[in-house]
């Protein structure tokens, strides 16, 4: 038997109105960007950005494909935690 019509990503519901979420597109710095967002209320997740990361903390950059941000945007759209935490490095030591 075959699966039809399986795009292998689900996406939850909007957590505010309950609406149907779906993958969006745009662009930023000639960058192509993914992100879920609300088609009722569009709320969104932030865009994920394709490309090179920037290099940090001595860890090279490393190659994000768009079908990566597409994943990325889906597992932050599914995951719903309002509990990030800010990091704060103690003592700014100047590069
Ligand atoms: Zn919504």
């Amino acid at each position: 038997m075959r699966k039809a019509g399986c795009n292998g990503m689900k996406l939850k519901r909007c957590p505010f109105c309950g609406g149907k979420a779906e993958v969006g597109y745009g662009e930023s710095f000639m960058h192509k960007t993914a992100f879920i967002y609300c088609m009722d209320c569009h709320i969104r997740t932030k865009p994920q950005m394709e490309g090179m990361t920037m290099p940090y903390n001595g860890k090279p950059g490393t190659y994000i494909s768009l079908e990566k941000c597409k994943q990325m945007a889906s597992s932050e759209w599914n995951r719903r935690v309002h509990d990030t935490y800010m990091v704060m490095s103690e003592g700014e030591a100047g590069a």
